[in-house]
């Protein structure tokens, strides 16, 4: 961004201004030595352009033109998802397995979620998996499993939709769809999705850029997608002691530089059962609108993702801890 100077105005008084601001700045000299103008360094503190053109001294600020302008249009707009406001009360919470395994255990857990006070429940019909030999979803049949589970306990629907041919099934049966980590750069997928105008959780790839996450927004909200709620849910460390680094800096960076609506996934951002709550709690201390967790009954028999799954005591306890009233199913 380039702060353009009145040619009266001593730079030394504009430049301590912008440092009032949390703006670090570098001089421009014109060809007379004199300072015309002076560029605003990487790291400064978000300050919106109006702010920086009312200053004394400053003539114009010129900044370039942004590569997501949906994305920053969307900056502080209240979401509402079905009857669940992003904006106001408590954060909320999404629960239900990683995969969706049988019938009779969706139904049991969509209970458990509800009686915890979430708004969503979860769990994958269709399951990105690392090797083709693990269990990868039971499909189309899951999806209306998951949807009658959901409608006994009065929760919404979300689940992750894993290629262009199914947009339309899931789409048949969820209230909000799943971009996986793996697709979040799946542009034809992106598109699919967008032309449905459901609202979206768009997971954070584990290698993306901030950057590159909101251009993913971009190209929903491009194709029809009415809403995009972010979901952090951790990019790859160095450290084996967690799954994946679950991104403190950037759920803060979205609720607050960007406005945007942010949701975090600790289960998958740390691989471990005993480390969800903490980071649950610090992520909504970060800005989070709420969190999404899998829960399971017995976790060493999942077929997926058994070691970060909660007890439904613990999702009890973690709803106690984000201060989300109980409900009664
Ligand atoms: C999931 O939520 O089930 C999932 C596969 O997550 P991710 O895409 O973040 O790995
Ligand atoms: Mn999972």
């Amino acid at each position: 961004m380039l702060i353009q100077l009145h040619s009266e105005a001593p730079p030394a008084e504009v430049r301590r201004q912008l440092q009032a601001l949390g703006l670090w700045t570098r001089d421009l000299k014109d060809a007379e030595g004199r300072v015309g103008s002076m560029s605003i360094q990487a790291g400064s503190a978000p300050v919106s352009i109006e702010v920086l053109r009312a200053l004394p001294g400053v003539a114009d600020v010129h900044a370039p033109a942004s590569p997501h302008p949906l994305v920053d249009h969307a900056r502080g707009r209240p979401v509402t998802l079905g009857t669940t406001s992003l904006n106001d009360g408590p954060p909320i919470l999404i629960a239900g397995p990683c995969s969706i395994e049988s019938e009779a255990m969706i139904h049991d857990l969509a209970s458990v979620a509800a009686t915890a006070g979430a708004t969503f429940v979860r769990g994958g019909a269709y399951k990105p998996r690392t090797s083709p030999h693990q269990f990868s979803g039971h499909g189309e049949v899951a999806l209306t499993w998951i949807r009658e589970a959901a409608d006994a306990v009065g929760l919404q629907v979300v689940t992750e939709v894993l290629s262009e041919n199914t947009v339309e099934a899931v789409a048949r049966c969820a209230d909000m769809l799943q971009i996986g980590s793996r697709n979040m750069q799946n542009f034809a997928l992106l598109h699919a999705v967008g032309r449905t105008g459901i609202p979206v959780l768009l997971k954070r790839a584990n290698g993306a850029s901030i950057e590159e996450w909101l251009l993913a927004g971009e190209h929903l909200l491009h194709a029809g997608t009415g809403t995009v709620v972010f979901c952090e849910r951790g990019i790859r460390g160095f450290d084996p002691h967690t799954r994946n680094l679950l991104d403190m800096g950037a759920i803060a960076v979205l609720r607050h530089e960007f406005g945007l609506p942010v949701i975090a996934d600790p289960s998958h951002g740390s691989g471990r059962r005993d480390l969800v709550v903490p980071l649950a709690l610090s992520a909504v201390a970060a800005g989070a609108h709420g969190v999404m967790v899998e829960i399971s009954r017995d976790p060493s028999t999942a077929l997926s993702d058994g070691p970060q799954a909660i007890l439904p005591e613990t999702l009890q306890a973690l709803s106690e801890g984000l201060q989300i009233t109980e409900q009664t199913p």
